[in-house]
């Protein structure tokens, strides 16, 4: 037999284990543009599950901002940002962070995966003592990996459990967290967090993937939703595909902190710079969202809407522990990963998508429908979304 029978031997072996458990992926293929309306394998749906909780990627201000800097300056940025690829798109859409959010400087990464694996591989030493929230993104759980430090995780949420690891680490503790919690839609302590930094001389890196553009006045985030400043968090991470509706991703700091990662930040300079169109979708994303803030009411209205229907009908959302989500991620906790993917597949059916979330995304045990809403949901797509959900529950109850 050859190396890759054998090998496809194992793999096919390990696929069908997850096939047997109801935790095999796959994907769905959609045509045409994103959006709240969105073709999927020939049938148009209503698409619960996206982050583009703003309605932004398929917004055609968004689209011919790229398309101009498409035509004047092609597809690709040609080099990584240290060679020749630092288009002036880049450097305008890293100003364009900064003012708008109040932090000194930024630096852009092609993927919010490429930020966390970068930025914490290069500041956090070999010495340091890494505590983060059992419910950090899995980009988080190996960034924190490829550091050489000390690692203990802490449960999730929780400011006193926190203050005793940063104790313990006795003045070499790093906080690591995420600032809106991407399956459960909570908030991270980040006032408490940050307090106990300023204390304890713990430096707090925040991921705000969700938060930003979602969250805080004008959407600045959780940082500004906590009333925090950017001085009082050295490392803040956001990403740009979620509410911005574009791609790619961005460290907020200070400018020696950026500087800093313009040095050693491997994933950012040995990588190419993400296309100077994206940046300037991007870039013209943000000024929707500072010019125009009915978007961001809408969408924390569909989430009031969402939410009052869901308590009417008895709807059980919330994540398995702690505090109901204000965000636009709501989950609905099934338990069973194959009755998570049976109600899917049955809102589906009726025109609604919203994905199954399974382990290892989640805890054993803690399958869930995770629904997003979106600034782009008509009130009565909501209204229809919720009966759908109470029937296909009725029917899931009454069979059990
Ligand atoms: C989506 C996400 C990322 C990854 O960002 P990409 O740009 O999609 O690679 C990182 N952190 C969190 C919390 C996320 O939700």
């Amino acid at each position: 037999m050859t190396a890759s029978v054998v090998l496809d031997e194992r793999l096919r072996a390990e696929i069908q284990a997850l096939e047997a458990r109801a935790l095999r992926r796959q994907r769905r293929v959609i045509a045409g543009s994103h959006g709240a309306r969105i073709n999927v394998e020939g049938r148009q749906c209503i698409n619960f599950c996206a982050n583009d909780y703003l309605g932004l990627a398929a917004d055609p201000r968004v689209a011919e901002a790229a398309q101009r800097v498409l035509r004047d300056s092609g597809t690709g940025s040609g080099a990584a940002a240290l060679v020749s690829g630092y288009n002036h798109e880049h450097r305008a859409l890293e100003e364009a962070l900064a003012d708008f959010l109040g932090a000194e400087a930024t630096l852009l990464f092609s993927s919010g995966w490429a930020a966390n694996l970068g930025a914490l591989r290069a500041l956090v030493p070999p010495d340091a003592h890494l505590c983060a929230d059992a419910l950090n993104h899995a980009s988080l759980i190996d960034g924190v990996r490829l550091t050489k430090a000390a690692y203990t995780r802490v449960a999730h949420a929780d400011a006193a459990a926190f203050e005793s690891a940063v104790g313990e680490a006795a003045g070499a503790a790093w906080m690591v967290t995420d600032g809106v919690f991407s399956m459960d839609g909570d908030h991270a302590p980040l006032s408490s967090l940050a307090a106990i930094g300023a204390r304890q001389g713990a430096p707090l890196y925040v991921d705000d993937a969700h938060g930003f553009g979602v969250c805080g006045p004008g959407g600045r985030g959780s940082l500004a939703a906590a009333g925090l400043s950017h001085a009082e968090v050295p490392v803040y991470v956001a990403t740009l595909g979620k509410a911005l509706g574009a791609s790619g991703a961005f460290v907020a700091g200070s400018r020696t902190l950026i500087d800093y990662l313009v040095q050693k930040a491997r994933t950012w300079v040995f990588s190419t710079a993400p296309p100077p169109a994206m940046a300037a979708a991007a870039r013209a994303a943000l000024a929707i969202l500072r010019a125009e803030p009915e978007h961001l009411q809408r969408l924390h209205a569909n989430i009031a809407q969402f939410r009052r229907g869901a308590a009417e009908r008895g709807i059980p959302l919330g994540p398995p522990e702690g505090e109901a989500s204000d965000h636009a991620i709501q989950p609905l906790v099934i338990g069973d990963a194959a009755r998570t993917m049976a109600a899917s597949a049955a809102l589906f059916e009726r025109g609604y998508w919203v994905a199954g979330i399974r382990p290892p995304t989640v805890p054993e045990g803690t399958s869930r429908l995770r629904i997003t809403l979106s600034a782009a949901h008509q009130p009565a797509e909501i209204q229809g979304l919720l009966d759908a959900l109470h029937e296909v529950l009725m029917q899931q109850a009454v069979a059990a």
